[in-house]
């Protein structure tokens, strides 16, 4: 396919309203591409040269973006940061300024050339790199270079999440709901979609289907459903395990002999960041290969107390990573073993699987077994939970003693009870901004008075409203926020958000941020869980907490259903 063709088509899905079309053009795509070739369009797509767990850095900064521009326009750099002010997007300036010229390179071609991009390394690597983008848009036709331009600046954002593509790779060879359940299910164990979409075009589904736990791809994690009292638990799953439940951040471990790997809760690879894990796996795991979860913390040598959750989250940052691991040294409660010396673990029942990850931990410093008791009652389940409470723990996991490890799904396999839900709606939600209103009185001077947020419908793909929230940040943040949103405005509506409001700026479903409320109430205004003649729920008394969450992205935030769920509990 040429490039200018497949720009022709991601010019089709940004200007789509709906859901359904955007399906539409991406299915086309995939059915025109070259067979062989299609993880590739599927990569771009995504924005990446690779799945997401092995992102590719391509290293060109928006000065350097900047510079090729200029070459290959033949205006000066202060022309193109000039209309880069006025357009907001150095795509388009490309795009407006670039010659028709005579060559329409092959997408393929101009997916190499990115690779390549990404390759150049050391010495002269910001002159090498500036030259190949600007020999790359000479390549391709003024469309083309919008494209190019923004997929190196790591701004592509088309609003596919993998749900919408898998549908679309669905609709392309005309199958259904089978199907689609086929490729949802090996995508959660590879994590890879390019690699499943790769398999069903060349081998069709049995190829789908022997796609296998691999150390180095990461799986899709199992997450909790939530109840709020054991009596409940009890009542749903019976005789169960009660493990601690530790506040820090998740870690998948891959060990395959001397290499290890770790993978965040959003899967992605934050190996350099935790040498003692690293460290600590190399010497506890009797095992060859091994993938295995558990939650690291950091903890205090000196009072031997665990830090709270604030200095735990520092340690998944990339620098001073020596001076951090001495002075907030982590562990790691392992709770799960997913895959065995060549064998997968997923089907088997969570009893056996705890048992075999007892087995193949040694003692020592860094990997520690969750605690755990088993169950059937009630009121022992209760005064476990009490006695995590009072050591400074989240709560309790219970979970389903014969569960398979349902790897990309929430449910009730494993139940989670937080000190945080008793009493009156105190958990907090994680909403995806999914516009701005501009402010009014004191904050007409900011540009910005609320945002206006949405929750996940998991089942139709789609982001739906929740709450307008106007608090929680300091005049400087909220300027700061308006800085940052503006960047992904968009003139019309996205089209995977579903709202009866219209905010005075449309956003691009990308960034995450947590709000408090006081607690759940129905609302004609807003579209979350809301049916036919039923109205939808709503934040009462919203306020952000925090910042933009980096290690969320739009489809990890709080869903629908678990918005409906707490409304149920207040
Ligand atoms: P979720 O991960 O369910 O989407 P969340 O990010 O808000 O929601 P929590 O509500 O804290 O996370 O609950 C689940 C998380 O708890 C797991 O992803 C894991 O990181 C952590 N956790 C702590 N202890 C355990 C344990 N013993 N078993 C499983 N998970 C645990």
């Amino acid at each position: 396919m040429k490039f200018s063709v497949l720009a022709g088509f991601l010019e089709k899905i940004e200007s789509a309203t709906k859901r359904s079309e955007m399906v539409r053009v991406l299915s086309e795509i995939f059915r025109e591409a070259e067979a062989e070739e299609i993880d590739k369009y599927v990569y771009f797509c995504q924005g990446a040269l690779g799945p997401p767990f092995k992102r590719t850095v391509i290293g060109l900064g928006e000065k350097m973006i900047i510079q090729s521009i200029s070459r290959a326009t033949g205006l000066t750099v202060q022309d193109v940061t000039k209309q880069y002010i006025k357009l907001g997007d150095l795509g388009l300036v490309a795009e407006e300024n670039m010659g028709e010229g005579k060559e329409d390179a092959d997408f393929l071609y101009v997916y190499g050339a990115l690779q390549s991009i990404a390759e150049i390394s050391g010495k002269g690597s910001v002159e090498g790199k500036i030259n190949s983008l600007t020999k790359l848009m000479e390549k391709t036709k003024p469309k083309g270079a919008k494209y190019i331009v923004r997929f190196v600046e790591g701004k592509l954002r088309l609003g596919a999440g993998e749900a919408t593509i898998i549908e679309a790779l669905t609709v392309s060879v005309k199958r259904g709901r089978e199907l689609k359940n086929t490729l949802e299910r090996a995508f959660n164990i590879c994590s890879d979609l390019g690699l499943v979409a790769k398999k069903l075009f060349l081998e069709g589904v049995k190829g789908v289907k022997e796609i296998k736990v691999k150390p180095g791809n990461p799986i899709r994690p199992a997450l909790a459903e939530r109840l709020t009292s054991p009596r409940e638990i009890i009542d749903k799953i019976g005789r169960c395990a009660v493990e601690s439940k530790y506040d820090g951040f998740r870690c998948q471990v891959h060990k395959k002999e001397l290499e290890v790997k770790i993978f965040s809760r959003r899967l992605e690879e934050i190996t350099d960041a935790l040498p003692e894990i690293v460290k600590g796996t190399k010497k506890q795991i009797k095992a060859e290969e091994a993938i295995f979860e558990g939650e690291a913390l950091a903890f205090n040598e000196e009072t031997g107390e665990f830090y709270p959750f604030q200095v735990t989250i520092q340690r998944k940052r990339k620098y001073g990573v020596k001076e951090m691991a001495e002075e907030f040294p982590l562990k790691l409660f392992c709770f799960d073993l997913l895959y065995l010396e060549g064998t997968s673990y997923l089907d088997k029942p969570y009893i056996e699987r705890t048992k075999t990850l007892m087995e193949i931990i040694k003692p020592g410093e860094t990997l520690k077994i969750a605690e755990r008791m088993i169950t059937e009652n009630p009121e022992e389940l209760e005064k476990y939970f009490e006695d995590r409470v009072e050591k400074g723990l989240e709560g309790i996991i219970a979970k389903r003693i014969d569960a398979p490890y349902q790897a990309g799904s929430r449910n009730f396999n494993w139940i989670k009870l937080k000190r945080s839900y008793r009493g009156k709606l105190t958990d907090t939600i994680d909403i995806v901004v999914v516009g701005y209103f501009k402010g009014r009185g004191k904050r007409v001077k900011l540009g910005i008075g609320a945002i206006l947020g949405a929750v996940y419908d998991e089942e139709k793909d789609l982001f739906r409203t929740v709450a307008k929230v106007g608090s929680g940040l300091s005049e400087e943040n909220w300027m700061k926020l308006k800085g940052v949103l503006d960047k992904e405005a968009t003139p019309n509506k996205p089209a995977r958000v579903d709202s009866l409001i219209e905010p005075d700026v449309w956003v691009k479903p990308v960034y995450v941020l947590t709000v408090k409320a006081d607690e759940i109430t129905r609302s004609p205004n807003h579209t979350c869980g809301m049916k036919n003649s039923e109205p939808g729920y709503a934040l009462r008394f919203p306020r952000l907490i925090g910042w933009i969450r980096g290690d969320k992205g739009p489809e990890d935030v709080n869903t629908v259903k678990e918005i409906i769920e707490m409304y149920k509990m207040q």
